[in-house]
């Protein structure tokens, strides 16, 4: 019995029978859970530092209405999702018909793919973007441009220059996971001017809180929700997963022109987003001062893990996630088990073509100074 984690194999009578595109990919390799790394390294007191969570969780308020909701879990949901959708809309002053709901906002750009992207059409992304860009595109069987990178960010103009006729979208990550570079509205705006109308640009704003509140003060990282209106071939993606903490409720969100949206809707399975998601999606919303708490949390990690960091001697990419990618100038799998042996769970980034960086998410400061000192006594 072949698992999600075992590797391809060609030669299952199976194989034949997937889709071209589905044959070529590798399944998404998520940080590993604490549970399993417990189960296979007998280690216990385990910190978490991979999958980009917010170390503080969702908001407190959560927990007692979670439990009156569950009283209506053996309905379905409202799937226009009405509630959520106001709130979103008001929050970003655009009509509640531009919102589409998502199971994760990966299931938004799903819906995109789905909607958008035909066999042998082409999808634009750069090189280090996020995966789920290339497992997306190439199960539909798009043809990939992937552009290579400029200083570990999306070069833009190389970009530009991969739009042609079969173009139908282009993927923006900003910032960017696993990197954590990020474009600025200036040079963001540009590209979004000159790319032709009838090509989608997708701009994936997962980090948009963190990044947001990072740059505070200084010009530069942009919210692309108003420039809709202007450039009505953009969709904005969004998620509760990071900086609101409920990464395991799974609950995201895309903004587009309405007629987008009414086509990604057309694709959308029922009832995608469940009562308990929907439901802690509009009270983190409520919670703005534990919002806060976590982006200042935040900031104060950057710059420990930064500083830290590069007092090893590491290169560490500029960031404004809530995570940091860096270069250990050395080969990442064998410190990776070191640190899984003194359980730390971290992310390797091979996958992407980075074998010897790590991306670190950005814990507590008790819990990045342990990765720090783990790192140092290597
Ligand atoms: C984490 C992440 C997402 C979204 O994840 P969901 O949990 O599906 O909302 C999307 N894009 C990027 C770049 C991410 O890092």
């Amino acid at each position: 019995m072949k698992t999600a984690d075992s590797p391809i194999n060609a030669h299952s009578p199976f194989y034949d029978l997937a889709v071209e595109g589905v044959r070529g990919l590798r399944p998404y390799e998520p940080g590993k859970p604490v549970e399993e790394l417990e189960r296979e390294y007998g280690v216990s007191n385990i910190i978490k530092l991979a999958s980009n969570e917010n170390p503080l969780g969702p908001t407190p308020l959560l927990f007692d209405e979670i439990r009156r909701e569950a009283e209506g879990i053996g309905r379905y949901p409202d799937d226009s999702g009405y509630q959520l959708k106001n709130m979103l809309a008001k929050k970003h002053n655009v009509n509640a018909n531009q919102i589409t709901l998502g199971n994760g906002s990966c299931n938004v750009l799903e819906l995109i793919i789905r909607a958008f992207v035909a066999p042998q059409q082409e999808v634009v992304f750069s090189q280090y973007a996020f995966a789920m860009y290339f497992i997306l595109s190439q199960a539909a069987g798009a043809k990939l441009n992937i552009v290579p990178a400029k200083s570990w960010g999306h070069d833009l103009d190389a970009m530009l220059s991969r739009v042609n006729d079969k173009t139908k979208l282009v993927f923006i990550a900003n910032p960017n996971n696993p990197t954590g570079s990020w474009l600025t509205d200036n040079e963001l705006e540009e590209f979004v001017k000159a790319v032709p109308a009838n090509v989608l640009v997708i701009i994936d704003e997962a980090y948009f809180e963190y990044a947001r509140y990072a740059k505070m003060g200084a010009e530069g990282y942009p919210d692309t929700v108003p420039w809709i209106a202007k450039y009505p071939n953009i969709i904005v993606t969004r998620t509760f997963s990071k900086a609101y903490g409920l990464a395991g409720l799974r609950i995201g969100y895309g903004i587009a022109h309405p007629d987008i949206t009414d086509l990604m809707n057309r694709v959308r399975q029922p009832f995608n987003v469940n009562n308990i998601a929907s439901l802690a999606a509009r009270l983190a919303l409520q919670d703005e001062a534990h919002l806060k708490k976590g982006l200042e949390l935040n900031v104060n990690g950057l710059q420990q893990l930064g500083d830290g960091l590069s007092e090893l001697g590491f290169d560490v990419i500029p960031s404004v996630g809530n995570f940091v990618c860096v270069d250990i100038k050395q080969e990442a799998k064998s410190v990776n088990e070191y640190l899984l042996h003194n359980g730390i769970i971290i992310r390797l980034v091979d996958g992407y073509g980075l074998p010897n960086h790590l991306r670190i998410s950005v814990g507590l400061p008790e819990e990045n100074q342990r990765l720090l000192e783990t790192l140092g006594r290597m």
